[in-house]
């Protein structure tokens, strides 16, 4: 295998340890999220097998039988791809995080559908800061409506927000998207709506989403290599 995943995982940390340590963010505060979309479950157990715990996939279908062969495995599991209304229930009973929640319709199918066992679904609004029109998410004005609205919800955790800026790979650019993220998550704050988690950074731009604040950057390429 020409990939070796034990230094991926590990240049990936240092990266983060590296920006955690320029831009002054304290310890523990940011965390790996690792999205195994495209990579089957023998890849995903290694990278388990190397500490990684939380894991993201983008689409029921494809992470229905990486989840079952690794049942066993007390991984966190994230979702953060398009929802569909129809595998909504899915998702509820099988994953501890939703990063793409996007409206009120699916915000009260998955706290209906989620089970009276487990903890109430930890849910982040996608913010479209962007406003790509071929991206998920809304927009801050209609989060401020949806959010009241998701708080009441009783097997939701409303933790915070998501993004996924249009791309550049000019740094400032990359800074001023994330910054505009963390913005609205202050005001937010302001209204007293304190959220802790901050989903923003990929491979390319996880330094820029820490240097604004990042709680959990999402993280694919760099760990796996690329996608077909
Ligand atoms: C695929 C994906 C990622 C990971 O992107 P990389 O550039 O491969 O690190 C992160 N977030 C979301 C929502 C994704 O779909």
């Amino acid at each position: 295998m020409s990939h070796c995943l034990a230094d991926a995982l590990a240049i990936v940390n240092q990266r983060i340890e590296a920006a955690m340590l320029q831009f002054q963010r304290s310890p523990n505060s940011v965390q790996l999220l690792a999205v195994t979309k495209g990579q089957s479950a023998a890849t995903i157990l290694q990278a388990w097998q190397l500490g990684q715990r939380q894991f993201g996939e983008s689409y029921v279908q494809e992470a229905l039988p990486k989840l079952e062969v690794l049942n066993a495995y007390p991984i966190v599991w994230h979702f953060i791809g398009p929802l569909q209304t129809n595998k909504l229930r899915w998702i509820a009973e099988h994953f501890a995080w939703v990063h793409s929640l996007d409206s009120l319709k699916h915000a009260q199918r998955l706290s209906a559908q989620r089970p009276a066992e487990l903890p109430a679904l930890n849910v982040c609004i996608q913010v479209n800061v962007s406003r790509e029109p071929q991206k998920a998410g809304i927009t801050e004005a209609e989060a401020l409506e949806l959010i009241p609205q998701i708080k009441k919800l009783p097997r939701l955790q409303l933790r915070g927000l998501m993004t996924l800026p249009a791309y550049t790979d000019d740094f400032e650019q990359q800074r001023q998207s994330f910054r505009q993220l963390a913005e609205f998550c202050k005001y937010l704050g302001t209204l007293g709506h304190a959220f802790d988690t901050l989903s923003m950074g990929m491979t390319d731009d996880l330094e820029a989403a820490i240097a604004e604040g990042s709680t959990l950057v999402r993280v694919g390429t760099a760990l796996f290599g690329q996608r077909n």
